[in-house]
């Protein structure tokens, strides 16, 4: 069985806001090693660690109106409730445990932010943006929502009552996750209790990293990864093992890479800057619709 190697454990960098409620450590698609095309077809993280928001009477917390064209965005809500709308009248709670899995495809026009009686309690928030590529012939596609309530997502438990395997998209030991995807991934979210552990494997090309967002964990036996911290693997191998050191939440990604070009510009990410601007003069004619 050949091993896949740790390429590094990467600690979370500075937090910053998206708008004024989501905190976050931006973990994929800025800087080396994590650029948008390492961890392809994941472009981007952001990752808000738990942060206790106190109570807030005022405007809901969060990100105002923006567009996206060319990607997936998909919400992970660990702690407190994401809500959204957009400017074809969807809207919906994003609760502990849940993912929402949104394919902007060709536009779409939304605002995300603290869910109502969430924001005016106040309580702990902790959740992951990811962003995924969709290929060229696909980033036209329709605009679509797969709303992926806890009670939908698939669990595994695993043997010797070492914790159990939350499914979001991909195969899991003969499971099936809920998420339909334009190309080959997997996303888990995985528990493991104190002094147990696990394998996984998959095919060796395609891009695999974890962000530990509970507890800590050793992999392949000999690198100790932190709380918020990345761990990327190199391509040279299957499997890796995680035994966790104490309780621990990890996320798991992998996925084919998409080898095609990319032109990135804010929210919007598509394959030349012609298609770019492009984008760009469709928003400002209103073809994304409108939305205050
Ligand atoms: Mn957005």
């Amino acid at each position: 069985m050949a091993f896949r190697t740790i390429e590094s454990v990467i600690a979370p960098g500075n937090l910053h806001f998206v708008g004024d409620g989501f905190r976050v450590h931006g973990i994929l698609g800025r800087e080396e090693p994590l650029t948008m095309k390492r961890m392809s077809p994941f472009l981007l993280m952001d990752y808000g660690p738990t942060h206790y928001f106190p109570p807030n009477n005022g405007a809901p917390r969060g990100v105002g109106s923006h567009p996206h064209r060319g990607i997936e965005t998909v919400t992970i809500a660990y702690k407190g409730r994401v809500e959204h709308h957009d400017s074809s009248g969807g809207g919906g709670i994003i609760a502990e445990g849940d993912v929402q899995w949104m394919t902007s495809g060709s536009g779409i026009l939304h605002k995300e932010y603290h869910e109502k009686n969430f924001g005016k309690k106040g309580g702990e928030m902790q959740m992951v943006q990811l962003w995924v590529n969709l290929p060229a012939k696909d980033k036209m596609t329709t605009p679509k929502y797969q709303n992926l309530n806890k009670k939908n997502i698939t669990t595994v438990q695993l043997e010797n009552n070492a914790g159990s395997v939350d499914i979001i998209a991909g195969d899991f030991e003969g499971s099936k996750g809920p998420a339909s995807t334009f190309t080959p991934l997997s996303l888990y979210n995985v528990h493991l209790n104190k002094g147990k552990g696990t394998s996984f494997s998959f095919t060796a090309s395609h891009n695999t990293g974890l962000l530990i967002t509970k507890g800590s964990a050793t992999i392949n036996n000999i690198e100790k990864a932190p709380t918020n911290h990345f761990v990327l693997f190199e391509n040279d191998g299957k499997e890796f093992t995680i035994r966790a050191d104490e309780d621990a939440t990890i996320l798991i990604l992998s996925g084919e890479p998409i080898d095609e070009p990319i032109a990135s510009y804010g929210p919007f990410v598509m394959n030349t800057n012609a298609e770019i601007k492009q984008t760009i003069d469709d928003f400002n004619s209103g073809k994304f619709g409108y939305l205050d």
